[in-house]
């Protein structure tokens, strides 16, 4: 007979692609590992406000998947941890787990009294650092699991054995240390996603030096009512209303100097965005710079209905330059129609910045191919290794849920195949 824990799937990262993975072997009656870095599940899309091309909330999907986690004891999860070693052959690994510390217990009831009694402060990273939140603070006020974390900063400060006194619960223990754990998996599948691409490197956009220059990814969040706004639109830099928004596409993406593949999915997230302004702002005039427009298959009907939108003015060329002039900041831009140069003056800039998957940094700890720009380059990585979602291409939240749900399959295969 089998060895019970060689009969396990470890998932590594929880986004879309990997709570895919986990639930569907799991409900197929499988056991699995989830193994993720941040201290909750959910992935990049948690920080979303809306999906194209329905617009609805991430949240509904997400809290589906929470419930069927909590349901399945054939689920196990770990937070702030990664995998550092894998060893082993397909139906036999041994997988090495780094457990970062919480410092915080399953006690917590998330009464908020250790934030009260902390001076602290850290930049908030689920808002992408828009706003600061204590050293003891909750990821995000959906995050699931539901529970405190403290930075390490505060543990290591002269602040940290008041904030633990002001625990009612004695959940919070500054002793806890990081640990190690070996697991014996049958399969392992890889879905820790990407990144943001880093707009600090994108140098003539000036995003770092003017604040009204932001991301994709801070628009998301400045959009959300759990975003540092409570969900209004505003220029960082004096809290007034935008007039005028621009989308500068392919920001980072489609560049040798930089990610030179196009990250497939910003074209329709500007253009959600751009229904975020609308919404906010009826008189708003839009821009959407753009080289060409990537909205595939069904995406095609988004694309269309926002066109319809005679203040969203679509614009085709590459943005070179961004300056700043009495509050206003210049757009330098050749439109490739015309041949012509123009300069264009809006109150707040949005960059499109691509995805640059996780694995070009963090590699998977054992060997795997990859793809010239560190995607993991195939679904079958290895035998009995398998890459879903952002890990292998960048893509859209359907499709990381078909991938993972393949995945689990062939995750499932590995095992029984033994
Ligand atoms: C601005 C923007 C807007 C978007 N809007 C939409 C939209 O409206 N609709 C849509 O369909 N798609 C949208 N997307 C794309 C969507 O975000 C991705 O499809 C989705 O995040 C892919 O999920 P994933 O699981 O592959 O990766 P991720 O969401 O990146 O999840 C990976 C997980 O792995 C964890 N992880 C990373 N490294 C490690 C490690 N070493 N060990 C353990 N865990 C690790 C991460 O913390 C994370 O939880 C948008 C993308 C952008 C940039
Ligand atoms: S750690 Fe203690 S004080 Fe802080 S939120 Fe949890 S229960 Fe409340
Ligand atoms: S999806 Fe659009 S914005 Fe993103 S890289 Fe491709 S073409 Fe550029």
């Amino acid at each position: 007979m089998a060895n019970i824990e060689t009969q396990s799937i470890l998932v590594v990262g929880s986004g879309m692609s990997g709570l895919s993975a986990a639930i569907e072997a799991a409900e197929a009656g499988y056991d699995t590992i989830i193994v993720e870095k941040n201290p909750y599940l959910g992935g990049r899309v948690a920080q979303l406000h809306h999906y194209f091309p329905k617009l609805c909330s991430p949240y509904c999907g997400l809290e589906i998947n929470f419930k069927r986690i909590k349901q399945n004891p054939r689920i196990r999860f770990f937070t702030m941890a990664e995998v550092t070693g894998i060893s082993g052959e397909e139906g036999n690994f041994n997988a090495t787990i780094r457990l970062n510390p919480r410092y915080v217990n399953e006690k917590c009831t998330c009464c908020g009294k250790c934030a009260e009694a902390c001076s602290m402060e850290i930049d908030d990273a689920f808002n992408y650092g828009m706003k600061k939140v204590k050293a003891a603070y909750l990821p995000h006020d959906m995050a699931f699991p539901m529970r405190y974390v403290l930075d390490p900063a505060l543990v290591k400060s002269g602040e940290a054995q008041k904030v633990k006194e002001a625990c009612p619960y004695d959940a919070i223990d500054l002793t806890m240390a990081p640990k190690t754990a070996d697991l014996k998996v049958g399969a392992v599948i890889w879905a820790t996603g990407w990144k943001p691409y880093d707009a600090k490197k994108l140098e003539t956009y000036g995003f770092g030096t003017y604040p009204d220059v932001i991301t994709n990814v801070m628009m998301e969040r400045l959009a959300s009512w759990t975003g540092p706004t409570q969900g209004k639109i505003i220029r960082l830099s004096d809290g007034k209303a935008p007039e005028s928004v621009a989308f500068v596409q392919c920001a980072g993406s489609r560049d040798q100097n930089h990610l030179p593949f196009c990250s497939g999915i910003c074209c329709l997230a500007s253009m959600k965005e751009a229904t975020y302004v609308r919404e906010q702002y009826p008189d708003a005039a839009i821009y959407i710079f753009f080289i060409d427009i990537r909205a595939t298959d069904r995406l095609e009907d988004f694309y269309t209905k926002v066109k319809k939108d005679e203040k969203i003015h679509f614009f085709k060329g590459k943005v070179a330059k961004i300056t700043q002039d009495k509050g206003k900041l210049i757009l330098r831009v050749e439109d490739t129609t015309k041949e012509a140069l123009n300069e264009i003056a809006v109150d707040m800039v949005v960059l499109a910045t691509g995805m640059q998957p996780n694995t070009s940094e963090n590699p998977v700890p054992t060997q795997v191919p990859y793809d010239d720009y560190g995607f993991i380059a195939s679904q079958h990585a290895k035998p009995g290794i398998y890459a879903a979602g952002c890990t292998r291409t960048p893509t859209g939240v359907s499709e990381s849920v078909q991938d993972g749900t393949a995945a689990a399959l062939k995750g499932i295969q590995s095992i029984t195949r033994r």
